[in-house]
């Protein structure tokens, strides 16, 4: 069995999100054990491409080879500096949107309270993102709009993480069809991968889909509580308890790439004692 594909969010799990401390050198050995073992690399952010592409320049992480960006509604492949959109991936997920722009879904939701529309560098061609209080009913405010764009002959798929270092609750509208899990799952297809060659790490609201999913998935130490709890509960109802690690601090604590590099010596027992 090898590690052919490495698959991470980078807010609050490549990359500190100020919760936690990060140990020092950690994403430095992360970085050495992808080059030294050719695996490939995919960042699967929330994040949009000028924002994944600054980030990687903020903390110098190793270039990918894929950018599953703006929560799974677009896919890059990438070399260097030069990324392509991977046009498929966007017809297909768009057919769920079909002749309806973001502007006129915005207008389907834009007289429910509460939903503070996200800044426009935070919105996609496939994506509308509201911040929402952290307080609210989102169970209860998802239904809703769900239904309001069923009315619109809209199929979309409501996302929601919690931003805990800054409080603030994040409500990302998708097609129905894009998802992390589902674009992952694109780029495996594409790429002739079975589920054993892949891992996947997050650690938020946004991953919890991939986290219960069959892929092999690293939960970091630095996760909260309640999305422990989540994720935990719904891989053991999915049948996929023994798909998902969750970091407990080995040698460091488990935070961040700390806990990444953990669960990756925990899938791929080979691979420990390099990258460090
Ligand atoms: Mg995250």
């Amino acid at each position: 069995m090898t590690l052919r594909l490495f698959c991470t969010d980078l807010d609050g799990t490549l990359i500190p999100d100020g919760y936690c401390a990060e140990s020092p050198g950690a994403r430095q050995a992360f970085a050495r054990l992808i080059a030294w073992h050719g695996i490939q690399l995919a960042y699967v952010s929330g994040r949009n491409r000028l924002l994944v592409q600054q980030v990687i320049e903020d903390y110098q992480l190793p270039y990918p080879h894929y950018v599953i960006a703006d929560v799974g509604s677009s896919i890059y492949s990438c070399y260097g500096h030069n990324w392509t959109l991977m046009q498929g991936w966007h017809q297909y997920i768009g057919l769920d949107w079909v002749g309806c722009s973001v502007n006129e879904l915005y207008d389907c939701f834009a007289k429910i309270p509460g939903l503070v529309l996200q800044e426009s560098e935070h919105q996609g061609r496939y994506k509308l993102s509201f911040y929402v209080s952290p307080e609210i009913d989102h169970t209860a405010l998802i239904r809703h709009m769900q239904a309001l764009a069923a009315t619109h002959q809209l199929a979309v798929s409501l996302i929601y993480s919690v931003d805990h270092a800054n409080n603030l609750g994040l409500l990302d509208v998708l097609p129905a069809a894009a998802n992390k899990l589902a674009a992952i799952r694109y780029l495996m297809l594409q790429l002739g991968l079975r589920p054993d060659e892949v891992v996947f790490a997050g650690d938020s609201g946004n991953d919890l889909d991939v986290l219960s999913s069959e892929l092999p998935a690293i939960l970091v130490a630095n996760a909260h509580e309640s999305v422990r709890h989540e994720a935990l509960r719904r891989a053991e109802q999915a049948g996929h308890r023994d798909q998902l690690y969750v970091a407990q601090g080995v040698k460091g604590k488990g935070h961040y790439a700390d806990g990444i590099i953990e669960g990756i010596h925990f899938y791929f027992p080979d691979l420990r004692g390099v990258g460090k």
